[in-house]
């Protein structure tokens, strides 16, 4: 039997009396600051008693609008270690969704970024009716009219230190909402045991791997899954951390790897893109960079192997959900792939890889049976174990799809091999259904961007009438080429069969993004629900019907 809770405290304890002189460093808009984990659990412990001053309890719950930054950071230890609970939103919802969500989870004190994120709730004010303290993460207060706003550096220089209670490792430490691109967002929370669980299966070789060696720089945005957990990792093991503040640029984010000597960060596809089209123009220095983790939508081959090749850094693609509290896979060559040559351990690394320690899976197929594990057969995939969630808040009517006899229905469909790598298809929904069979939207997509001429593409699915669906592909070019859509074909048609490529390629500058940097399909599918398709496969289709070049949808 133990003497303890699996709770946060031995983290922020091992942070702060073991490694009190490692930096924490966090990008402003008025330049860095870079304190030590010393400073850092002063601070901390200043905020919670802060905190507790204006009435926050145990239980109660505390919303935050903010970008990667220290004091963030802050509010990610003081608010669970002093029992109640850490509700991460993200800063550029639409209204409506703010609205919900905050009322959702009867936050009562919003820890608000000055800038856009002050400006929603000062818009908003009138209906967060159960909200009654505004804190501004800065040292002052912007000009407004709302009267209960108070500055986070003034609140911490005041307050008292606030002394840890016993936490019951069941008590919910961590609140976040899935980010609504499958419909309205839904609750789950994460209580500190959870938490517990997956920043000690993240710092495990067996995962991530983080130690007190690594500078780990946050990219994933701390509203995004809290950062995949990869702060609270971090302190645990005493590493170094930077933030790099309100949306980093691809500059800004080379300067820190080359300034602070990241050795690890991770992030979504789309930010590693744009990174290494900023390297192929300019001179940084980042071969302390070692690996990336990219996970949130399928990481393109391309970008993996340039990185590789090109920076020497190994890229890791991790699978992983709201519900998992992000990180649920990563892939990595088994230790009787590594004789393999090259290409065959590419192969494997490709995949969304293996389940990370303490989880367990099963693949399931429309009729309730177990698909084998043979590479081919696809089923959705089922996942359970602690750091899974097992209901979302306030949704029973959610509920009842989602979970099936403590297993986590993921709604992602897979395949796993012979040598248990699990590969995602599809998402449930974003599976294109042709004529009855499966046409990956992922596979395209990484194919398309193999494509030297291609900087980003996603594929949807359009309504049919005679296949039901069919895929249309947006693409968005790099710059200077002059790409036509029977390329786009001609090239997709060296691999695919005629009936998986593409009725329609459409040009755009940008595929449009959700707000955690993920292709926003559900934008896509409205936009092209009606993009003319003339030609059904099978038929011999005149060349250009159905394509579209668009370059006036730029966004
Ligand atoms: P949202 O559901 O709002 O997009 P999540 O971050 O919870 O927010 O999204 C989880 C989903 O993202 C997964 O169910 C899966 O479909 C997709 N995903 C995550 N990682 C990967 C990956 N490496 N490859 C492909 N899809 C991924």
């Amino acid at each position: 039997m133990s003497s303890s809770e699996l709770t946060l405290r031995p983290f922020f304890w091992r942070a702060t009396n073991l490694f009190p002189e490692t930096e924490v460093v966090s990008r402003g808009p008025d330049g860095s600051t870079r304190y030590t984990y010393r400073e850092f659990g002063d601070r901390t412990r200043a905020l919670a008693g802060a905190l507790s001053a204006i009435g926050i309890d145990p239980g109660d719950r505390v919303g935050t609008f903010g970008w990667n930054t220290h004091r963030h950071y802050e509010a990610y230890f003081a608010i669970p270690l002093m029992g109640a609970q850490l509700h991460t939103i993200n800063a550029v919802l639409p209204d409506e969704h703010v609205e919900f969500i905050v009322d959702d989870a009867s936050d009562e004190v919003l820890l608000v970024d000055p800038g856009e994120p002050f400006e929603t709730v000062e818009r908003l004010w009138d209906r967060l009716d159960g909200v009654r303290e505004v804190i501004v993460m800065d040292d002052s207060i912007p000009d407004t009219d709302l009267d209960c706003v108070s500055a986070f550096d003034e609140l911490v220089a005041d307050a008292d230190a606030f002394d840890w209670p016993e936490l019951s490792e069941d008590q919910p430490a961590g609140m976040c909402y899935t980010s609504g691109t499958t419909g309205r967002p839904k609750g789950v929370e994460y209580t500190q045991k959870m938490i517990y669980s997956h920043a000690m299966m993240v710092a495990t070789p067996s995962a991530i791997g983080v130690d007190e060696s690594d500078v780990v720089m946050h990219v994933v945005p701390m509203y995004h899954v809290n950062s995949w957990e990869l702060p609270f990792s971090s302190a645990m093991a005493g590493a170094k951390q930077v933030y790099p503040g309100p949306s980093p640029d691809a500059e800004t984010l080379a300067r820190l790897i080359e300034e602070e000597e990241v050795t690890l960060t991770a992030g979504v596809p789309t930010v590693w893109i744009t990174l290494l089209e900023y390297l192929d123009e300019h001179d940084v220095d980042v071969s302390s960079l070692e690996r990336i983790v990219v996970g949130g939508s399928a990481a393109p081959h391309a970008v993996v192997r340039r990185f590789e090749d090109e920076h020497d850094v190994v890229v890791e693609h991790a699978w992983g959900m709201t519900e998992t509290m992000s990180i649920g896979s990563v892939s990595r060559a088994k230790g009787r792939a590594r004789g393999w040559d090259r290409e065959a351990r590419f192969e494997k690394r490709a995949k969304q890889g293996l389940l990370s320690p303490g989880m367990e899976m099963k693949l399931v197929a429309e009729d309730g049976t177990e698909v084998p594990w043979d590479g081919e057969s696809v089923g959705e995939l089922y996942v359970r174990g602690p750091t899974v969630v097992g209901e979302y808040y306030n949704r029973p009517e959610a509920n009842a799809g989602s979970f099936d006899e403590g297993w986590l229905k993921t709604g992602d469909i897979a395949t796993v091999d012979e040598d248990g790598y699990l590969e995602l298809v599809d998402r449930a929904k974003d599976v294109i259904k042709s004529g009855g069979e499966w046409i990956s939207s992922i596979e395209l997509e990484n194919e398309l961007m193999e494509h030297d001429d291609v900087r980003e593409a996603a594929v949807i699915a359009v309504p049919h009438d005679r296949w039901r669906e069919r895929p249309v592909a947006c693409v968005g070019r790099r710059s200077g080429s002059d790409l036509t859509a029977d390329d786009v074909l001609e090239f997709l048609g060296e691999t695919y069969p005629r009936w998986w490529l593409p009725d329609s390629v459409v040009f755009v500058e940008e595929v449009p993004k959700t707000a955690t940097g993920k292709f926003d399909k559900k934008r896509l599918r409205d936009r092209y629900a009606d993009a003319g398709l003339a030609r059904a496969h099978g038929d011999e289709g005149g060349d250009d019907d159905g394509r579209e070049d668009d370059d006036a949808e730029a966004n």
